[in-house]
């Protein structure tokens, strides 16, 4: 579970990690109050669990009650990469001098921890020269200790002050059962003290049975009503910020599929996906419907691509789910918002795709291979778009 940044600054003050002084405002009458209670220069900051919120307009000062009411009155209901801000958050302003970037990570590769420092945070991170950011394996049992995060602070050109910051991030990760924690910008300001400004903190839910604290975490959050509606139906469903819905049957095919479609969409203008929908084991008519429904209702979504492995579920049932969720969704009438395209393997994959070449229904494309379907979603997708 990721945490809104509000979340996130209250586990960072728990574990002596210095934040602001801060309220969380759900309308801009709350964010006057909220300006007035702090006193002096506010940041109203959209709270959406995503990032580059600063470069969309979704971080604001405000001198006054007033401007911070005009600021969260902009801000709220403002589309962040589809999220939409339901709250934002009222922190003291800081004079900043250097913004800089810290986490701490699983690597799942590694099958370990790694520390990630650079003198270079900040909104601009992501172009920043990759050989002033600092990687360190961090051994399990070991951790974090003082005399590392020193040397850590030395080798990235980080004031030594950074250094508590980075012990007390470690002893967070593991307390909290977190797989990230992650400041950027880590700010030193005009008194010479070290602020958290923003902060990113992923929980594992395998461990949320050893947190019943964190049980508030989720319930706070105005979850993506897409997200919430999949959830309901206990499907899987992400958002991304591309433009092919993506669903599938099993993480790994999912995942796979997401890559060959960032792949195919480098020769149509850098189409990506828009969002994934694993729907696990079975695919019946009801959870196809359901997934298509959940899929569709993205607006960003301009090409559907399903990619399904047929096993026990075999092909045939799946496309026989195809159609009657094309049915149910178009109440028998015209296409669906988007072109859908299929690829389907495994079990009775043959005979699924004749059924839906054989229904000929309008948008409703096959393909025969994963490379082929990417390549035929990216294309329409680009089509579709504006
Ligand atoms: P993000 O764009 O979603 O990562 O949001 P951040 O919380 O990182 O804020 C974006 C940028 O706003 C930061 O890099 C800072 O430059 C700026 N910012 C955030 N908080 C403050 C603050 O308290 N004072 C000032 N002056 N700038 C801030
Ligand atoms: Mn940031």
């Amino acid at each position: 579970m990721d945490l809104f940044e509000h979340q996130a600054h209250d586990l960072f003050a728990l574990h002596d990690i210095p934040t602001g002084r801060r309220r969380v405002a759900l309308t801009p009458a709350e964010a006057a109050a909220a300006a007035a209670a702090i006193g002096g220069k506010v940041v109203i900051k959209a709270q959406v669990k995503t990032g580059g919120r600063g470069k969309a307009g979704g971080v604001r000062l405000a001198s006054s009650p007033d401007e911070a009411a005009h600021a969260a009155e902009r801000i709220l209901g403002m589309d962040i990469h589809g999220h939409t801000v339901h709250s934002v958050l009222v922190t003291d302003a800081s004079e900043i001098v250097a913004e800089y970037y810290v986490a701490l990570l699983l690597d799942r590769a590694a099958g370990g921890f790694l520390a990630l420092l650079s003198g270079a945070g900040g909104m601009d991170i992501e172009s920043a020269p990759p050989e002033l950011l600092v990687r360190a394996p961090l051994d399990i049992d070991g951790g974090l200790t003082d005399g590392l995060a020193l040397s850590l602070c030395a080798d990235a050109g980080l004031p030594s002050e950074v250094a508590p910051v980075l012990t007390a991030l470690w002893r967070l990760l593991r307390a909290e059962d977190a797989t990230l924690v992650e400041i950027n910008p880590l700010a030193l300001l005009a008194d010479g003290t070290i602020r958290a400004l923003d902060g990113k903190i992923t929980l594992d839910d395998n461990a949320s049975f050893r947190h019943p604290q964190h049980a508030g975490l989720a319930a706070a959050a105005p979850a993506d009503p897409r997200e919430a509606a999949a959830a309901r139906k206990h499907l899987n469903y992400v958002k991304l910020d591309g433009s092919v819905g993506v669903i599938g049957n099993g993480a790994g095919l999912v995942m796979s599929t997401l890559d060959v479609v960032a792949a195919a969409g480098e020769a149509h203008g850098g189409v990506t996906p828009a969002n994934f929908l694993d729907i696990g084991g079975g695919a019946s008519a009801r959870v196809m419907a359901d997934s298509l429904e959940i899929v569709l209702a993205d607006p960003d979504v301009t090409a559907v691509l399903v990619n399904v492995f047929g096993g026990i579920t075999a092909c045939d049932a799946v496309a026989d789910g195809i159609l009657q969720a094309y049915w149910q969704l178009t109440d028998g009438g015209g296409p669906l918002r988007a072109p859908l395209i299929v690829r389907m393997d495994g079990n009775n994959a043959e005979k699924g795709r004749r059924m839906l070449v054989a229904a000929a229904l309008p948008g409703v494309l096959t393909a025969e291979t994963m490379d082929g379907a990417a390549t035929l979603a990216a294309a329409m997708a680009r089509q579709e778009a504006p």
